[in-house]
């Protein structure tokens, strides 16, 4: 079988970021990675499922909503997926850190978090989430569209 694109980076030499993972026609696919891969700790599965649904959630109530395709963990639990079509680099950019600041400040209750509208609903931490948000602000508080590249 062939060996898909994200296997092929080089994931001893990556740091955290966010990086431009792949492009498919009109899709661009962001790499938003919150660990240094194979470093513990990892994003602990509460923290990152609470992170998932509150990113969606911003996300899809967003100017850009219109453009969100997904969002979704990596099983790796070192980051994320965020899928984008027909959107400038630039912007997405500044979208993610966006919604980090909205996660960073959340307080209330966590959208989608019932046993009608997820598949583990007790699983989650909302404090982990905000906490794992404001580590990773810092990191990305000068990304811009020239940061995306992954490191070679
Ligand atoms: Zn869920």
């Amino acid at each position: 079988m062939d060996k898909i694109a994200s296997f092929c980076i080089d994931h001893d030499k990556l740091v955290p970021g966010i990086y431009l993972s792949r492009i498919d026609g009109d899709v661009k696919t962001y790499d938003i990675r919150m660990r240094r891969p194979n470093t513990p700790p990892y994003l602990e599965n509460a923290a990152l499922h609470t992170l998932e649904h509150l990113f969606a959630t911003f996300a899809r109530n967003s100017e850009w909503k219109d453009h969100v395709i997904y969002f979704g963990p990596m099983g790796c639990r070192t980051g994320c997926y965020f899928l984008l079509k027909d959107m400038e680099e630039a912007d997405a950019v500044r979208l993610i850190r966006s919604i980090f600041r909205q996660i960073a400040e959340y307080e209330g209750e966590i959208p989608g978090a019932t046993a009608k509208e997820c598949g583990n609903y007790l699983e989650h931490d909302l404090a982990g989430a905000r906490k794992e948000a404001q580590d990773f602000l810092p990191i990305i508080e000068d990304w811009d569209e020239r940061n995306l590249v992954y490191p070679a």
